[in-house]
């Protein structure tokens, strides 16, 4: 067996972590519950637990080549701490790569998890024949991560990307960073919900409203699949979440013009209902787009996933869904030790 290394993906509800080969082949993965609540050690005890395990199953045949944690939040690569986590109540100035460095005795390496998602897209999916990409992931909130010459471009503090909080709408609805209108108030799972709410509310939602109310884990999914069924209020917040997201997407084209842009994270499921409202913005609304545009865009409003094979042919922007899905992430923090010596 090639030498090994260890990704974790820390998120506020589920700790995954996976064994993955030089090669991005997959060795072992488990899903563990985080137990947020009960505090930061105890997650902290989770994580070493199950890292030790899967290192001593697998160290007598290959060489562990280091730990890579994608963690949702602000991170001072500098330091290693957690600067500002609204998922990870009580980690905000935590030492947690010298902490996790130190129990496990093996170099740690953090990132963010849309940094992440970004550098395991770049790896092993839509990205693996671009140098440079941005990527976009809708979840509970919306994280962004840029890769430029294969590397995750930090900024100054290793904060650079915070994509989810360009401002779409100046009078907009709160985001959770205390701003207006950001994409993350009007493109995340939360969004959605919170816009299902607002139409019940105002009662012209009357298929939301009996979801709502007969579904006790009425979610974002739902609203989706109350859209697919051709629901004009679900189709509407889709139209809302498409359209915040086209709108950053061509301040991002204009001001990179990179090759590829790749849309990941759960509501990213939801493709076909909001990326043609995607696609009009980018056509109105991007200089760069409309000069770069592939042709099928203007024909279907929508990219399938062969966008890469394209990519490699002919200089087009391609904006396309992530390949990996919800793994992004495990596998970006898995490649992190492979790659990066710590300065
Ligand atoms: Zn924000």
């Amino acid at each position: 067996m090639s030498d090994f290394s260890i990704g974790v993906d820390l998120g506020g509800t589920n700790l995954r972590i996976a064994a993955v080969d030089q090669d991005g082949r997959l060795i072992e993965k488990v899903t563990l519950g985080t137990k947020v609540a009960l505090g930061r050690s105890r997650v902290v005890d989770d994580m070493c637990d199950a890292v030790l395990h899967m290192s001593e199953k697998y160290c007598n045949s290959s060489n562990l080549v280091g730990i890579g944690i994608g963690v949702p939040g602000i991170i001072d690569m500098e330091t290693g701490m957690v600067r500002e986590s609204p998922n990870l109540p009580g980690w905000s100035d935590y030492p947690v790569r010298a902490e996790i460095e130190s129990r496990l005795g093996t170099r740690v390496l953090l990132e963010n998890d849309a940094n992440a998602a970004a550098f395991g897209e770049k790896w092993l999916g839509a990205g693996k024949h671009v140098d440079d990409m941005a990527m976009l992931t809708l979840g509970t909130g919306v994280g962004g991560g840029l890769v430029l010459g294969g590397r995750v471009w930090h900024g100054m503090n290793g904060m650079a990307g915070e994509f989810g909080h360009m401002t779409v709408e100046p009078e907009g609805a709160r985001c959770g960073c205390g701003n207006r209108g950001c994409v993350e108030a009007y493109a995340s799972a939360t969004a959605v919900m919170r816009m299902a709410r607002e139409a019940i509310a105002e009662g012209h939602a009357p298929a939301l409203a009996k979801a709502s109310s007969s579904d006790p884990e009425f979610s974002a999914k739902a609203v989706y699949n109350l859209a697919i069924q051709g629901d004009e209020e679900a189709r509407r917040i889709f139209r809302r979440v498409g359209r915040a997201l086209g709108i950053a997407l061509s301040a991002l084209v204009n001001a990179l013009n990179l090759p590829m842009y790749v849309v990941g994270g759960g509501v990213s499921s939801a493709w076909e209902a909001f990326a043609p409202s995607s696609f009009e913005e980018l056509r109105q609304r991007c200089m760069v787009y409309a000069a770069t545009a592939p042709p099928s865009h203007h024909a279907t409003g929508e990219q399938g996933a062969s966008a890469h094979v394209e990519a490699k042919t002919t200089k087009k922007t391609i904006i396309t869904r992530s390949l990996l899905g919800t793994d992004a992430g495990l596998y970006g923090a898995a490649h992190l030790p492979m790659v990066n010596h710590r300065s």
